[in-house]
């Protein structure tokens, strides 16, 4: 079996199988017994505006986090612990727009939003606008495990997490000096003359052009064929009135099902919620038979970007092929197969 996916791979390489993959195979065959995959947020990312030792910085974590996965499903842990560990590595630093470290809301507060589903099952947890569980991921998962519910928001949700146990800090906990700037700055930009449709444009600008969207998100595979995924954010800055954007829905932001794949999504979160990104993928594969790699392809090259939206996902099928795909200029993340191989990357290339 391992000559026949050399023998594929092969083919795909020449057949120029686009970088931003690294599907090997479009078969039925397992490409990897168990694999793990994590973004840390896609957006305009350029080397020219990156130190080498912030790059390192970021590519550490990302190996940290994704390491801490790796080692759950290696010993046979399943892969919903897999997700919630790994991404709670990443909430922990200040590096990502989640968790520790999210971004602000026009009234300077953080609030936070995370999903979690369970392939095998199709049972989901969300948590939305939340301002002091510490681990918005965990709380997901909890509303799917201890509740009858799928999606609990604000103080509802953070009194479910404390009825349940779950860590609950200040809001202080979750400031960072960085993204209170980049609220400054928005702030600041409000207040020159400007357009509806300028302010509107400069809402999401502050993400689009000049910064990066940093939500967290992983999917991994089991041994026993389980697929999980989950994603976490601080949602974008300076955004009001209770706004939630896609990392929270189910079919937006997270889908998991063990018959096709499982995604955890990245970028302007109305765009997603419009376009039903990560269920969109699952359904082309269903539906239309696609690879997991023309799904993604599909979804966010051809749909998301004629609509007008920008962002990426991470993706993996039941068959362990795995698939990063973004329109943006870069997107941090990694992979790791059932070999131990790991790729970390930030850019196009
Ligand atoms: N998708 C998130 C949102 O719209 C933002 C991000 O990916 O960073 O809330």
């Amino acid at each position: 079996m391992r000559a026949n996916i050399f023998i594929v791979s092969l083919f795909m390489a020449l057949l120029g199988c686009s970088p931003n993959t690294v599907e090997n195979s479009g078969t039925d065959a397992k490409t990897n017994e168990f694999a793990i995959i994590i973004h840390g947020g896609a957006g305009t990312i350029l080397k020219k505006n990156m130190t080498p030792e912030k790059e390192a910085e970021y590519k550490a974590k990302l190996e940290e986090a994704i390491k801490v996965g790796y080692d759950i499903l290696e010993n046979g842990g399943t892969s919903g612990d897999a997700v919630i560990k790994t991404i709670q590595v990443m909430e922990k630093s200040p590096l990502f727009n989640a968790g520790k470290g999210a971004v602000f809301t026009n009234a300077g507060t953080n609030e936070l939003d995370a999903s979690f589903m369970d392939g095998k099952t199709l049972n989901a947890g969300a948590i939305a606008g939340v301002k002091d569980v510490k681990s918005p991921i965990e709380a997901a998962r909890m509303v799917m495990t201890d509740s009858e519910h799928v999606m609990l928001s604000g103080e509802g949700a953070s009194t479910f997490a404390k009825e349940k146990g779950l860590e609950i800090v200040d809001p202080s906990y979750f400031f960072t000096e960085r993204r209170f700037k980049s609220l400054e700055r928005i702030r600041d930009r409000e207040k020159t003359e400007l357009d509806h449709d300028d302010k509107k444009a400069m809402f999401y600008d502050s993400d689009i052009k000049n910064s990066k969207y940093g939500t967290v998100g992983c999917v991994a595979l089991d041994k026993d064929g389980n697929i999980s995924a989950g994603t976490s954010t601080g949602g974008m800055t300076n955004k009001r009135w209770g706004r939630i954007g896609d990392a929270p829905i189910i079919g937006s932001g997270t889908y998991a099902n063990n018959k096709t794949c499982g995604v955890s999504s990245t970028g302007w979160g109305e765009y997603f919620i419009r376009s039903q990104v990560a269920y969109d993928i699952s359904a082309q594969m269903e539906y239309s038979n696609k690879s997991l790699k023309e799904a993604t392809t599909d979804v966010i090259q051809n749909k998301l970007t004629k609509l007008g939206g920008t962002g990426g996902v991470v993706a993996l099928d039941k068959n362990g092929n795995m698939s990063f795909e973004f329109n943006t200029a870069g997107m941090y993340r990694a992979s790791m197969d059932d070999k131990g191989n790991l790729v970390v990357k930030i850019y196009k290339e």
